[in-house]
């Protein structure tokens, strides 16, 4: 059987069934209705936060969040992430400016942001890469000394705490991803959590078309989570806790089967930070094959792992970039492979791959 790098987790039928059967009968389905309000006040909960906002999709989250801070001029942000991250700062009309990562935890390096701030600067878009935190203290430093918005993208980084508070408590404000793909999903959908209650308004204008009472206030996207949507949000958040605890299982098999070995370099757990297990991935350097030889060795098994972030986003012809700013990133990039990780991936398949791999 095909085994993909990752499998979305769904809810009983049943479960989900009753949680939607009601919309037969009020026909309310989309724009912000009972089960919308549910899942945004479940999630505040879940995150101990005070104010989230639900969105369609992470991608025009992380849009609505820029926006809404009325962001302008230069953007500090990582190349080694998604390309969405990169597109929603130059869709909000900015441009980003990309700042290198750290070697072992591959986010952005908080001691080379202030040699890239210039007075054009208005914020930095750090991510949560693979779930691992960021240096949230010391890129909170920088900002405050120069002023800037910090705009976390955590698409990866659902569930993830530090000493006990939520990845979504740190910086102005966070994105968060909820495709089918990750840890937490709605199917499609996303939402931004943030400190100040006054975005709330501005978020919600942001997702409706930039409606106001009978007038339109800006030229805003249709942005919104429909009832389907978030009903599958409800039932999935349910069981959060025992699907991080399957991953961790899987990652503490794979940790197991492939600690020391020569040539592969493992994620390092952080200390006081609660992981989400949300990717594995391996970096392939002095192996005894590359990482493109291994990713196709397994490919011949069936098993599809996949080189998340490749390529850099500011080697992507779209944006025109050289990309040469960024070394540290490049050199993860070129040798990085995500293997297979997702709640209900047998024991025997982890064996299996970490044998390919040594
Ligand atoms: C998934 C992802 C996004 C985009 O989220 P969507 O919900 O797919 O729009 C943005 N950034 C990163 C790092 C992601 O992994």
């Amino acid at each position: 059987m095909r085994i993909n790098v990752t499998r979305s987790a769904l809810p009983p039928k049943e479960e989900y069934f009753e949680e939607i059967a009601f919309l037969w009968d009020s026909r309310w389905l989309t724009n912000m209705g009972e089960k919308h309000q549910t899942l945004e006040r479940m999630l505040q909960e879940y995150f101990n936060a005070p104010n989230v906002t639900l969105f369609t999709n992470g991608h025009l989250a992380l849009e609505g969040a820029l926006a809404a801070f009325g962001l302008t001029g230069e953007v500090i942000t990582t190349p080694f992430t998604f390309a969405s991250t990169t597109h929603a700062i130059i869709r909000c009309g900015c441009k980003p400016v990309f700042c290198d990562v750290d070697p072992e935890t591959y986010t952005l390096d908080p001691a080379k942001i202030e040699a890239l701030i210039t007075p054009e600067t208005s914020a930095i878009v750090p991510v949560h890469v693979y779930g691992t935190l960021c240096d949230v203290e010391a890129i909170e430093t920088v900002a405050k000394k120069h002023g800037l918005k910090v705009i976390y993208d955590a698409a990866h980084a659902f569930g993830v705490r530090k000493d006990g508070v939520s990845a979504a408590c740190f910086g102005d404000a966070s994105m968060f991803s909820f495709h089918a793909t990750k840890v937490f999903h709605t199917v499609e959908g996303g939402c931004v959590v943030y400190r100040e209650e006054a975005l709330k308004h501005v978020l919600d204008r942001g997702k409706n078309f930039g409606i106001e009472g009978e007038d339109i206030l800006s030229p805003e996207p249709n942005a919104k989570m429909s009832e389907f949507h978030a009903a599958m949000g409800i039932c999935n958040l349910r069981r959060i806790e025992l699907m991080i605890a399957m991953r961790k299982q899987v990652v503490e098999r794979y940790r197991y089967n492939l600690a020391g070995v020569s040539g592969l370099t493992l994620l390092k757990e952080q200390p006081g930070v609660a992981s989400n297990y949300a990717y594995f991935p391996v970096v392939f350097d002095g192996a005894k094959y590359t990482r493109d030889e291994a990713a196709a060795r397994l490919g011949e098994e069936g098993i599809y792992a996949r080189k998340y972030f490749y390529p850099l986003t500011n080697h992507c012809t779209a944006y025109g970039f050289r990309g040469d700013e960024t070394p540290v990133a490049k050199r993860v990039s070129d040798h990085v492979l995500c293997l297979p990780l997702y709640p209900e991936l047998a024991m025997e398949d982890v064996d299996r791959i970490c044998e390919i791999i040594t």
